[in-house]
């Protein structure tokens, strides 16, 4: 019998009932160390104080009035956004899938506008992640998410991860956009290096052509800049944001150039809850304490802590991890075994971290974790690997 849930999820057998800052309570009262923040979403950790004031606050005073409105929380953020990086304008969303579907649609209808309607094609890379609606999956191309839901939203063209030849070739008179992770997530926390991500701008510019870039998971101070692109000093046409900016509530941007969003005019777009009062409230909230310098900073400093504390994990049981990748608090332990039996042996240690493809497990803390707590971390994944080998995987 088909459970009441639709069955799309590999669920573990783990319900959380309660969360403070990096730690989640289980119905029967373990704690566990959240190495994953619901997939790099709970920036400010789980329940933070000021976020649960705003939300409260806001919640007490007003929940949605519709985009026929003025709404000032959404004024406000986007104000922050826009003050605070390359964008010149921003349209909410709540979720990265949506903030896909406008970044295809915006660019599209970009240059139709400008006169150039023949371009329509994306380009986008192997192993890349942009959400699961209809265009996300077209943009993917990976088999496991396009396979039996019949004919695809067509004009991608996807291309191998590093193949600068093949790029070359691909750009042509029908390109409209190039679409790419600064740091592919579900990819496997693959960097792409800052000389690349020059690289893919010049082209750009060259080409004359935009250069979308999706923020989703590797955003929001993740990487130790507000924005993973500002390792690069690029910028991008057009950018997808979701995941940590609304810190647990849920909720997406898209952020573009004037130049950009030049087509996107009055009944172009919309979304009845996109920007609505309470997510817009949060979002700022959380933009407010991941923007400042002093934060940042401290996620830097977090960061190297991390890092150095995985290579001695990697360095002390070679036969379980081949090394450490990605950047900031968007970090990967690449595996030599399955990454599903290291996530599992963490579940047993009262650790949380996620699995990516490549054979990399994802750790993605809150990027409020103390140093206490990261060396709790690497108490626990290092049980958890001593377990792994004990059991003889
Ligand atoms: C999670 C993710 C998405 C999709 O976001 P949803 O909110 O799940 O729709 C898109 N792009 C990237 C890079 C992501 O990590």
């Amino acid at each position: 019998m088909i459970p009441s849930i639709l069955p799309t999820y590999n669920r573990a057998p783990l319900s959380f009932v309660e969360g403070r800052g990096c730690w989640l309570v289980e119905a029967d009262g373990r704690r566990f160390l959240d190495l994953g923040a619901g997939i790099a979403v709970n920036a400010l950790g789980h329940a933070a104080p000021e976020l649960v004031e705003v939300l409260t606050r806001q919640a007490g005073k007003l929940w949605h009035v519709s985009n026929l409105y003025q709404v000032p929380e959404q004024e406000a953020l986007a104000d922050k956004l826009v003050e605070e990086t390359f964008a010149d304008t921003v349209f909410f969303t709540n979720s990265g899938t949506e903030a896909c579907e406008l970044a295809v649609k915006m660019a599209r209808k970009h240059f139709a506008e400008a006169g150039q309607p023949e371009r329509v094609e994306i380009i986008t890379f192997e192993g890349c992640f942009h959400g699961r609606s209809s265009a996300a999956i077209a943009a993917s191309g990976a088999e496991k998410m396009v396979a039996g839901f019949g004919p695809l939203l067509e004009g991608f063209v996807h291309l191998p991860w590093g193949d600068h030849d093949a790029l070359r070739a691909a750009v042509g008179e029908r390109t409209c956009a190039i679409m790419v992770e600064p740091v592919q997530g579900e990819g496997g926390i693959r960097v792409l290096p800052d000389q690349c991500l020059k690289g893919l701008r010049d082209m750009c510019d060259e080409a004359g052509i935009l250069l979308i870039l999706d923020e989703v998971q590797c955003g929001v101070g993740r990487t130790g800049k507000l924005f993973a692109h500002e390792w690069a000093g690029i910028a991008p046409d057009i950018m997808m944001v979701a995941k940590g900016i609304g810190g647990g509530f849920p909720l997406g941007a898209v952020l573009a150039t004037e130049a950009a969003a030049s087509g996107m005019g009055a009944g172009s777009h919309g979304s009845t809850y996109g920007g609505n009062p309470l997510g817009c409230a949060v979002g700022k909230a959380v933009l407010d304490r991941v923007s400042d310098p002093a934060f940042l900073e401290d996620v830097n400093r977090r960061a190297g802590l991390l890092r150095q504390k995985l290579e001695g994990l990697v360095a002390a049981h070679p036969e379980v991890f081949e090394g450490v990748r990605g950047e900031g608090l968007m970090l990967g332990l690449k595996c030599k075994v399955a990454p599903a039996d290291v996530v599992t042996a963490g579940y047993d240690a009262q650790v949380i971290t996620v699995p990516a493809a490549d054979n990399v497990v994802r750790i993605l803390p809150p990027l409020t974790i103390t140093e206490d707590e990261i060396n709790e971390a690497l108490t626990r994944l290092d049980a958890a690997a001593t377990a792994l080998k004990e059991a003889g995987i």
